[in-house]
């Protein structure tokens, strides 16, 4: 196998102000199986760096105490940190309000929650959901619930061969009946950025709402739901270097007024007598009970983090990673890259002829690789390449180009083993 040379034009400076970055992630330094970490699952989840771990302690040591709810200097302290947070994350997607963010436990929670809100009180029998072949089950498996409780019905989207939206197609399914439309951003499993803007635009020309899945959009663009005028949007903090057990939900605050609340509970409430509850407004009305303070301070740190190295330089310096490991993995035969549309992220997800992707996850961990195999929660668009699995390496900006020639020099390793 040849390990091609830089045939990219590389910026040196970027790239060594990346790799000081590294520094910063402490799991970088672990060894597994005697080998170096490299870490290339960041779509599933992504590393903490050092700052936001410091956030937490700090929090945790010195700030913690419940939200809203006490006149003490902690509880004050913990509220208006908590509340930061929520400002930060609205000028994180550039929301116009801060009470258009809702704290969740993450996308999916946040789909849910859309879906109890919104879909069980304006989505009746026999109208239509629209989704795409793309989907997360997580903005799959709420819909179907809500349609089989509805009798509301789901159209799908479909995908070209190098798992592009067929935008044409989408514009063809509305009618009378279309109610929702359920649109994820960018591909987890091959990568895909789905061209939203245009989606949301044709969406509303028939008066229906989207709702944005941006779980793997978030950490690698700019999001602006103001540009997007998306009507929802949704995405996880462990996926941006914040922690697990927290994510949000934008909506517009009209849209979000007009929902029925998702759990009921403290907090969410103005009044409540045993006869009759009055809700509180929103964002409150849907954060029932104690939220996730610690956590959504921390998604508030991972967020001042990715903006001291800035959102556009990610991109652009993941870019370069993917172009350089797909070029590197089409010079190996028998390996076939599943999803090549010309716009992605740096997702690449492949296949090798004979082998099963488990084998090659479960080899590459042997060296130290840790890559994703398996469905990728998306089983609908396995079946749409009429493949059970793939082996998936995500790129994030911690990550750097000796790292995706070990991934390569992996792959052909495993080859080499199943040739024997
Ligand atoms: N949507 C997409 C596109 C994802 O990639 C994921 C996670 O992999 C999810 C939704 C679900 O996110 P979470 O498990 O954080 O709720």
């Amino acid at each position: 196998m040849k390990i091609v040379d830089a045939t990219l034009e590389q910026d040196v400076t970027f790239a060594n102000e990346m790799e000081k970055v590294r520094a910063d992630f402490p799991v970088l330094k672990l060894e597994v199986n005697g080998k170096p970490l490299i870490y290339l699952d960041s779509a599933a989840s992504s590393q903490m760096p050092q700052p936001v771990i410091d956030r937490l302690v700090y929090y945790q040591t010195s700030q913690h105490a419940n939200v809203h709810r006490g006149v003490h200097y902690l509880s004050e302290t913990a509220t208006s940190e908590y509340e930061g947070a929520r400002q930060k994350v609205q000028h994180f997607v550039n929301a116009r309000e801060d009470r258009e963010i809702i704290f969740t436990s993450g996308t999916t929670d946040a789909i849910n929650l859309v879906m109890h809100g919104y879909g069980r009180k304006f989505i009746k029998a026999d109208d239509e959901i629209i989704l795409t072949t793309l989907e997360h089950h997580s903005n799959i498996v709420p819909w179907q619930m809500l349609a089989q409780e509805t009798g509301a019905k789901i159209r799908v989207v479909p995908v070209n061969d190098a798992g592009e939206l067929l935008v044409d197609e989408y514009e063809k399914f509305f009618n009378q009946r279309t109610k929702f439309v359920g649109l994820i951003h960018v591909s987890n499993a091959l990568g895909t950025i789905n061209p939203v803007k245009k989606m949301i635009a044709l969406a509303h020309m028939h008066g229906v709402p989207v709702l944005v899945d941006g779980a793997q959009a978030a950490p690698h663009m700019k999001i602006d739901v103001q540009d997007l005028d998306c009507d929802f949007y949704v995405f996880s903090a462990h996926k941006l270097c914040g922690p697990t057990g927290v994510g949000m939900l934008y909506g517009k605050a009209s849209l979000l007024e007009s929902m029925q609340p998702f759990k009921g509970g403290g907090e969410m409430i103005a009044t409540v007598t045993f006869e009759k509850t009055t809700y509180n407004t929103i964002p409150h009305k849907f954060e029932a009970g104690t939220p996730p303070i610690a956590a959504a301070i921390g998604f508030g740190a991972a967020i001042d983090y990715l903006l001291t190295i800035g959102i556009d330089e990610i991109h652009a310096y993941e870019m370069e990673l993917l172009h350089y490991a797909t070029e590197l993995i089409n010079e190996l035969s028998g390996v076939h890259v599943i999803g090549t549309a010309a716009s992605k992220t740096s997702v690449l997800s492949f296949v090798v002829d004979g082998i099963h992707p488990h084998d090659i996850g479960t080899l590459l961990n042997q060296e130290g690789i840790a890559v994703r195999t398996g469905h990728h929660c998306a089983q609908p668009l396995m079946q749409r390449f009429k493949i059970p699995a793939t082996s998936r390496a995500s790129f994030a900006f911690y990550n750097n180009r000796s790292e995706v020639e070990a991934f390569i020099a992996g792959i052909y390793s495993v080859q080499k083993f199943f040739s024997r």
